[in-house]
């Protein structure tokens, strides 16, 4: 959401049907209030080929297969023939505009409509145990979404992206924002024509290291989260309205008054940022590491000191060396890359 940094490349882990409670086992960790993503970026193609393949992950799973095969709105052939669907594509562009434009959603038929989202999610997830779930699944985020889709945008959404391509990840690799839209466009080239493709990926980092023993109360879009799956709708929803405005109007920003009116009118979204809990401040909150702290670590089996610089799913380490690149403070510094877990915190005289 709120457009800070986000490092959003793909990784094998992302790609896996079922994701893992990766910050339980590594105990990595960090801070403050992250964005669930800010303005969502439009990709350049470089990528495209490579983050389109992550949308098979969900075949491993055929409960939910099943149920999301009666979803489908366009058959492939189908699609192919753009001349017989240009009708329906333009009238689902049309639906999704007015309800983007004038639908209001009264809070007691919002909540109603998130507990029976909630249910059907769980009743169908093979991987989530309950509403604080460790492991959840490719599928689930799929099912989900066009949950939402089906229910607050007529079906229009998730469809009409279907037709262009549209693919769901869980990333390990977010630790500030908490989901993220792509449309990504691949230039048309002499053989091929022009593709646009779009992709919302979810932080599992976030969602997990979340909701764990002790935590703090967690709101989300402004709105208060008793468990992870309740997180994960509010995230979901924003990033329905950043695949719905892209689908109308092609830009989608979350800090503007276009999008914030929608995420009021039909999620009683009354703030575009999460707060979910960070690497960052895991980090400070269990081992008093922040940015800036003085550190030291084993490297090659010798111990090296040096400041926390960064924190995001590793620290990063500046250490002093006349082989490092040059800073502004005009010293020389060595970057590692430090799980924090590794890290001890050298003591203040
Ligand atoms: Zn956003």
């Amino acid at each position: 959401m709120a457009p800070k940094k986000s490092n959003a490349k793909s990784n094998a882990k992302n790609t896996k049907e079922s994701t893992q409670n990766a910050a339980t086992k590594s105990g990595w960790l960090p801070g403050i209030f992250g964005s669930l993503q800010g303005s969502t970026t439009s990709r350049t193609s470089a990528d495209a080929s490579k983050r389109a393949t992550t949308g098979t992950a969900d075949k491993a799973n055929p409960r939910v297969s099943s149920i999301k095969s009666t979803q489908k709105s366009t058959p492939k052939s189908t699609q192919k023939n753009k001349p017989k669907i240009a009708p329906s594509i333009a009238i689902m562009k049309d639906r999704l505009e007015e309800i983007l434009r004038h639908q209001q959603i009264a809070p007691e038929v919002y909540s109603a409509r998130s507990r029976l989202i909630q249910t059907t999610v769980l009743q169908h997830s093979r991987a989530m145990a309950d509403e604080n779930f460790s492991a959840t699944s490719v599928a689930d985020l799929r099912l989900m979404s066009e949950l939402y889709d089906s229910i607050y945008f007529d079906s229009s959404c998730i469809a009409l992206a279907k037709h262009y391509g549209m693919a769901f990840r869980w990333s390990s690799r977010m630790t500030r924002a908490g989901g993220k839209t792509t449309r990504t466009v691949r230039r048309a080239t002499i053989r091929r024509a022009a593709e646009i493709h779009y992709e919302i990926t979810l932080s599992s980092s976030l969602l997990f290291q979340t909701f764990q023993e002790d935590s703090r109360p967690i709101k989300v879009c402004g709105r208060p989260c008793h468990h992870r799956l309740e997180a994960m709708q509010r995230i979901v929803e924003h990033e329905a309205i950043h695949l719905a405005e892209m689908l109308v109007w092609i830009d989608s920003d979350c800090a503007a008054g276009r999008f914030q009116a929608i995420a009021n009118r039909l999620f009683g979204h009354t703030e575009h940022r999460h707060e979910l809990v960070t690497q960052r401040e895991r980090a400070a909150k269990l081992f008093d590491i922040r940015v800036g702290s003085r550190v030291y670590f084993m490297h090659e089996g010798h111990p090296v000191q040096g400041v926390v610089n960064r924190i995001t799913r590793r620290a990063t380490v500046l250490v002093e060396s006349p082989q490092g690149e040059m800073y502004s403070n005009h010293k020389r510094y060595l970057k590692y890359y430090i799980p924090i877990t590794a890290l001890k915190l050298v003591a203040r005289n």
